[in-house]
């Protein structure tokens, strides 16, 4: 499909899953007949990517939800590793949006904190929550280093090719440094729109991981901060793998009858118990 390649298992074979309407035009998402990853078909140029991150307005309203719901996030986060990840000396946030996710994780004036973020008010929010603070648009501006601990949350499905950015992260990572991802889970989350060029499910996520040289500790399926009943989220916590993976856990059959299901199942606990599910995001690291 006009030499486009899975960005997992550089397969070349996909079939149509969904079609959403935005602003009166098609968004299409193929799925992988391999290794069942979804995404956005054609994607955005990098350009218009970065171009639509800066040119988004927001309400007072809408940025207040946006600023509460990152930090909610960060502080729950700070609860989810606090057993399994010692204080970082250094952490790398890639989209670090408002700072509160390093910050949080990493206070104090001895730890390291670089934050990267495409978004020119998030960055300048970002550089200014902290004394320390050193936030940056992209990779490209960051020399070097070792970080005790990497973030990418709410991030990667935005990416125009996560497998080149978890890839290049190992470069950036301490030979005991760990990695931490949170993402969509769409099988429950809603999850398609304009802005995500991905879609993942746990078994598609630690593929990725796999042959981006990443072995996945554990991935947790949670509803935090929207619900407590649904598994709306992913995270996994990783470390470097000693060798690139070459065999995928192979996908889950029916993926869209599977889809379908939990979105029904969200509808319904949506009713029941209330809650909001689908928060947008404004920013993040687009490479
Ligand atoms: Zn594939």
């Amino acid at each position: 499909m006009n030499g486009r390649k899975c960005d997992i298992c550089a397969g070349e074979r996909f079939s149509p899953f969904e079609t959403i309407q935005y602003r009166g035009m098609d968004i299409n998402y193929l799925i992988c007949d391999v290794c069942g990853l979804v995404f956005q078909h054609p994607s955005p140029s990098y350009q218009e990517i970065v171009f639509r991150v800066n040119a988004k307005r927001w309400t007072h309203d809408e940025r207040r939800r946006d600023y509460w719901i990152d930090y909610i996030r960060a502080e729950r986060m700070k609860k989810m590793l606090a057993q399994n990840v010692p204080p970082p000396r250094s952490i790398l946030d890639v989209g670090c949006r408002y700072g509160h996710l390093m910050s949080t994780l990493g206070p104090g004036a001895k730890t390291t904190r670089v934050g990267l973020e495409e978004n020119a008010n998030l960055r300048n929010i970002a550089q200014k929550y902290a004394v320390g603070n050193q936030v940056y648009p992209n990779l490209g501006y960051i020399k070097g280093g070792f970080f005790d601990l990497i973030t990418i949350t709410h991030n990667l499905e935005l990416l125009k090719k996560p497998s080149v950015t978890l890839y290049t992260l190992r470069r950036f990572t301490a030979p005991d440094g760990k990695l931490v991802v949170e993402t969509p889970n769409f099988l429950v989350h809603p999850s398609l729109r304009r802005d995500s060029l991905y879609a993942f499910t746990a078994e598609t996520l630690t593929n990725m991981l796999a042959v981006t040289g990443w072995e996945v500790i554990w991935l947790k399926r949670h509803g935090h901060p929207d619900h407590t009943k649904l598994d709306l989220y992913l995270t996994a916590l990783c470390r470097p793998a000693e060798r690139i993976a070459r065999r995928l856990v192979l996908p889950p059959g029916e993926i869209k009858k599977k889809r379908r299901f939990g979105q029904l199942k969200r509808l319904f606990a949506m009713t029941i118990y209330g809650g909001g599910t689908d928060v947008d995001t404004t920013g993040g690291y687009m490479v």
